[in-house]
């Protein structure tokens, strides 16, 4: 029998599961006749019967006591043969051997299938098999041992044999619970625990919902299963069983090691040590002190950890119990890597794998695969580091997996009343966790919204800063292309314009006036310079008021104006500029001449000789013939004289 196990995934197997020990106890209650007939039968029960009868009652108390009595009953049995109380002798001492000599154990097995071919009451047969399915399990090989197990709920069930089909479902059941399959084995322990109430064996009840505690320890259920342990105790206390106490007071440490309530882990451990010690139970004393030792680890004592867990190997080589022997080795790895004894941590744990992963105890499993991937990390091995944290991962996938079953979400409504509530917060976890996500993915559209806002801002801000920048660049060309005093434009805007008109040759020629205030220096000196500067800004607005479409200009400098007559001829050119004259002459002076002196301006005028004349050349000419006028009295228009005309034109025309 196995060890009854807690950890979700550890697991010893219980005592309820009672280990074998008890299971078998079961199948030898069963087979005790009824209570009625019992009664009559009182007066002549054989010796041989009432020692086995006091043995079954010493196997939850006196183990060795439980032996002798077997052993006696066997030695009357010799003489008066009864194969079905021969059967139950060596089930009660397969039962005492399974936890200490599997191969002891093996050939009470033996005697018993010998007999079977003679006994009245054929369901015996599950019990054999069920005892041998008990060796199996406390081996390690849960695979052969749930054969034995099927085999034993089939004859049980096809005999109907309430009391074999009990202790069978029960150990199927459990079993398949460790395999991480709660939905049916929660449903083969109720079923196991039904018929139990049925043939009024509340102890089997107690120790099937002890079973069923392991299973919600398991499962991560801790607070529920530690309800039940803490009510199984009770009645086990009462009732004066010892060996109970100490397996359950065992898996009460495995539920407060998984809760870290390492106080209480360690009371509990403690209590189950000094029961089992008190009534020589090897086994759970070496599952105790590796309680003990876990609770040591965890309370960072290691070195104390080792300790114990050396007197827990002693103990543990003399029962044939693989799993428990893993569960030491991870416990001592444990101790080793806090120690930084990195080889010895990783030696123990590799050696804990290859037992549990044959149990298939996943939480254990999970358990030495992350210890073992952080022990090979700091050692700088890491491909196996990442072997082993990929294993850890598979195992926990798998664990939780086992856990979220649907079936077993279903029969855990049958088991527990609080069931309901619990799914309803599970399912209410899920929902806040949806509602999360929603959330989270509505944040992040929120976001993208918000970035995608910002980049648009940003492109206008961009666009902003171009036109801005555009306009700016606009205002400063035509800052720099104006005149800052008269506002018109200025002599390299002008002159700008005339160049390109110049070097087109296909234009025609065009007329160029400069205008010249006369005798402006003697306005200033005699009316101030401000009053110069508003007389400049007039002629600028007269001129400008007075130029056409097509045509332009701009202030040269000081008090002269060029004004350009795309298209126009001299006479043309003439014309206009005795429109300027004219219009300078009548400004109304008043404002600022109290003499009513007149403004004149003189005028030169000259025609460009299309693709020829630069803007240089053509205020040359112009110059010159503004000079002429000034020198003619002033106020009056000059024209360049009339270009000769071209001879060689005329002969080719000829
Ligand atoms: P003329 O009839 O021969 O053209 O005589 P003028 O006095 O007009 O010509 P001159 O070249 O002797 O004098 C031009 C004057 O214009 C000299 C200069 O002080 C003045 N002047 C040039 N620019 C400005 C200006 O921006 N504001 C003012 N108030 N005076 C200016
Ligand atoms: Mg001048
Ligand atoms: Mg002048």
């Amino acid at each position: 029998m196995t060890h009854p196990s807690t950890s979700p995934g550890a697991g010893l197997k219980s005592l309820a599961r009672m280990s074998g020990a008890m299971a078998l106890s079961w199948v030898l209650l069963a087979c005790l006749p009824p209570p009625a007939r019992a009664a009559d039968a009182a007066a002549v029960k054989s010796p041989a019967q009432v020692l086995i009868e006091h043995g079954l009652l010493a196997v939850r108390t006196d183990p060795e006591a439980s032996k002798r009595d077997a052993d006696s009953a066997l030695e009357l049995l010799r003489r008066t043969p009864d194969p079905d109380l021969e059967v139950r002798a060596h089930m009660l001492l397969c039962d005492y051997q399974s936890e200490r000599d599997s191969a002891a154990a093996q050939r009470e097995i033996a005697a018993a299938t010998a007999l079977l071919p003679h006994v009245r009451r054929q369901a015996l047969r599950a019990g054999v098999l069920d005892c041998q399915g008990a060796i199996f399990e406390t081996g390690g090989d849960n695979a052969k041992a749930m054969v034995q197990y099927q085999e034993a709920v089939s004859i049980a069930a096809r005999e109907h044999d309430d009391e074999m089909l009990a202790q069978s479902l029960f150990s199927r059941g459990y079993l398949l619970g460790v395999q991480g399959d709660y939905a049916t084995g929660l449903s083969e322990l109720r079923h196991a625990d039904a018929l139990f109430e049925r043939i009024k064996k509340p102890l089997h009840a107690q120790t099937t919902l002890n079973s069923i505690a392991i299973l919600y320890n398991r499962m991560g259920d801790y607070v529920q299963a530690r309800r039940i342990y803490a009510r199984a105790l009770k009645a086990q206390r009462e009732a004066g069983l010892q060996r109970e106490q100490a397996v359950t007071l065992h898996n009460l440490g495995r539920v407060d090691e998984n809760l870290h309530d390492w106080d209480a882990a360690r009371q509990a451990f403690t209590g189950s040590l000094e029961i089992s010690r008190r009534i020589n139970y090897t086994r759970g004393e070496a599952y105790a002190l590796r309680g003990l030792a876990a609770v040591e680890n965890a309370t960072g004592n290691p070195v104390g950890a080792l300790e114990t867990l050396k007197s827990a190997q002693v103990l543990q080589q003399q029962t044939p119990d693989a799993r428990l022997r893993a569960q030491i080795q991870l416990a001592r790895g444990i101790a080793f890597h806090k120690l930084l004894r990195l080889p010895e941590s990783t030696a123990a744990l590799e050696d804990a794998v290859e037992v549990l992963r044959q149990a298939d105890a996943l939480g254990e499993l999970n358990a030495t695969y992350s210890e073992l991937a952080a022990v090979y990390a700091e050692t700088g091995n890491w491909p196996s580091a990442y072997k082993r944290q990929t294993d850890a991962k598979q195992t926990s996938d798998k664990l939780l997996k086992n856990q979220l079953d649907q079936r077993f979400a279903a029969l855990k409504v049958e088991f527990d009343t609080a069931a309901q509530e619990k799914e309803n917060a599970a399912l209410k976890r899920q929902n806040e966790a949806d509602q999360k996500t929603l959330a989270q993915a509505r944040s992040v559209r929120h976001l993208q919204a918000a970035v995608i806002l910002l980049a648009v801002l940003l492109v206008l801000l961009l666009a902003m800063l171009a036109v801005f920048q555009h306009r700016s660049t606009l205002q400063m060309h035509m800052l720099a292309m104006t005149d800052e005093l008269t506002g018109v434009p200025n002599r390299r805007a002008v002159l700008g314009r005339l160049d390109p008109l110049l070097r087109r040759s296909d234009s025609s020629a065009c007329a160029t006036l400069i205008i010249d205030i006369d005798h402006f220096k003697a306005i200033n000196d005699q009316h101030g310079h401000p009053a110069g500067d508003e007389v400049l800004k007039v002629v600028a607005a007269t001129v400008r008021s007075a130029v056409r479409e097509s045509a332009f200009f701009g202030r040269l400098g000081g008090e002269e104006f060029l004004i350009v007559l795309p298209g126009a001829d001299l006479q043309e050119g003439r014309r206009v500029a005795e429109v300027f004259r004219e219009r300078i002459e009548s400004i109304d002076t008043s404002r600022w001449f109290a003499d009513r002196r007149r403004i004149t301006a003189s005028i030169g005028v000259a025609v460009s000789v299309p693709g020829k004349d630069t803007p240089s050349t053509m205020l040359q000419r112009a110059d010159l013939a503004l000079y002429a006028a000034k020198r003619s009295g002033r106020n009056c228009v000059q024209t360049e004289p009339t270009p000769e005309p071209d001879l060689g034109a005329a002969v080719l025309d000829a």
